[in-house]
C-alpha cells in the first residue's frame, strides 16, 4: 500500500496531525519542529504524544518525516547564525525522542559564498557534534534544488557530507521530486537512470523519504518553486512512475505542493487511484 501524507500544521499538537492525516486518508505526515522561520520551539506535551502514538498504532502510521526550520544554516559564515543552528539541532533532535524511530528532515545549507567544499566540512563537522550513538531518530539530508549557495544540489555533495560523518547509520536523504529536476536530474524522461546514479553515488539503502511535488519550472532551473501535481513541469505521469517505482513504494511520500487541507485530501486520493499496489494492508 502506498504510504503518503502531507505537511501538517503543528499548531494543535500531534494528536490533532494525526486525526487531520486520517482525515485526508494519510498514513504518515510531515511538520516543521517549530516556526518555519526558527525560534522557540513549544514545549513537548507528553500527554498529547502518548496519545498520538497510540492512535498512530491503530492507524498503522509508518514513519513521520519531521521538517527542520528552513532557516537553519550549519554553514553560514556568522558565527551566531552557526550558533543558532546548532542549539536548533540540538534541541529537535531531543525532543524527536518523543516520537521514536521517526525522520528529521534539514536543508544542509547554504554556503553565502564560502564554498560548496567549506559547506560541506561544516555541515559534516556540525553533524559528527550532534549525532548521538543511542539515538532512535534517523537524520535526512534534504536533495536541494541548487537556488543560490546551497549545498546538497548533486547526488555528489550529498554523498561528500555523508562519508565525513562518523554516525553514518543515523543518516538517510530525503529525495524532494522538484529539487532534484529542479537541480538538473530529468526524472520525466530517465526516472531508472537518476536512481541507477542515486545508487552508485550515495547508495539507495540511504533513501528514507521522498517528497513529492510537481515544479513550476523546467529542469535545470534551480528555482525551487512547488506546483500541485500534474500542474507542473513534470506532471502526473512521470510522478506516478515515481510512486510505483519498485525501489520506491516502499517509502514514505510526503506532499509539499501549494495546498489547503482539502487539496491534499484530492491529490492523495488521486494518487491512491494512481498507485499499483493495492490497498488490502
Ligand atoms: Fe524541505
Ligand atoms: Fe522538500
Ligand atoms: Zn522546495
Amino acid at each position: 500500500m502506498l504510504h503518503i501524507g502531507c505537511h501538517l500544521s503543528s499548531a494543535k499538537g500531534y494528536l490533532a496531525m494525526g486525526k487531520d492525516a486520517v482525515k485526508i486518508n494519510a498514513d504518515t505526515f510531515a511538520f516543521f519542529t517549530r516556526n518555519p522561520r526558527g525560534g522557540k520551539a513549544k514545549d513537548i506535551d507528553h500527554e498529547d504524544v502518548q496519545s498520538f502514538l497510540t492512535y498512530a498504532a491503530e492507524h498503522h502510521f509508518t514513519k513521520l518525516v519531521a521538517h527542520a526550520p528552513y532557516t537553519m544554516n550549519i554553514c553560514a559564515t556568522k558565527e551566531n547564525i552557526r550558533t543558532f543552528a546548532h542549539e536548533i539541532l540540538t534541541d529537535d533532535l531531543q525532543r524527536m525522542e518523543a516520537t521514536p524511530g521517526n525522520y528529521y528532515n534539514f536543508h544542509p545549507g547554504s554556503h553565502v559564498g564560502q564554498g560548496s567544499q567549506q559547506g560541506i566540512e561544516m555541515i559534516a563537522t556540525e553533524l559528527n557534534r550532534v549525532l548521538r550513538p543511542t539515538q532512535t531518530t534517523t537524520v535526512l539530508l534534504e536533495t536541494m534544488a541548487g537556488k543560490g549557495t546551497e549545498v546538497g544540489r548533486s547526488f555528489e555533495e550529498l554523498q561528500d557530507i555523508i562519508k565525513r560523518v562518523e554516525l553514518q547509520d543515523k543518516l538517510g536523504i530525503c529525495l524532494d521530486t522538484c529539487h532534484i529536476w529542479d537541480s538538473g536530474y530529468d526524472i520525466v524522461n530517465d526516472l531508472d537512470g537518476v536512481l541507477a546514479d542515486f545508487d552508485n553515488i550515495i547508495g539507495l539503502h540511504r533513501l528514507k523519504a521522498i517528497h513529492l511535488n510537481d515544479s513550476l519550472n523546467p529542469c535545470g532551473s534551480c528555482k525551487d518553486r512547488h506546483a500541485c501535481i500534474g500542474e507542473g513541469c513534470i506532471g502526473l505521469e512521470a510522478l506516478t512512475k515515481v510512486i510505483n517505482h519498485p525501489q520506491l513504494q516502499e517509502l514514505p511520500f510526503i506532499l509539499e505542493t501549494p495546498n489547503d487541507l482539502d487539496g491534499y485530501a484530492r491529490e492523495i486520493s488521486l494518487l491512491r487511484k494512481s498507485s499499483s499496489s493495492c490497498a488490502s494492508g
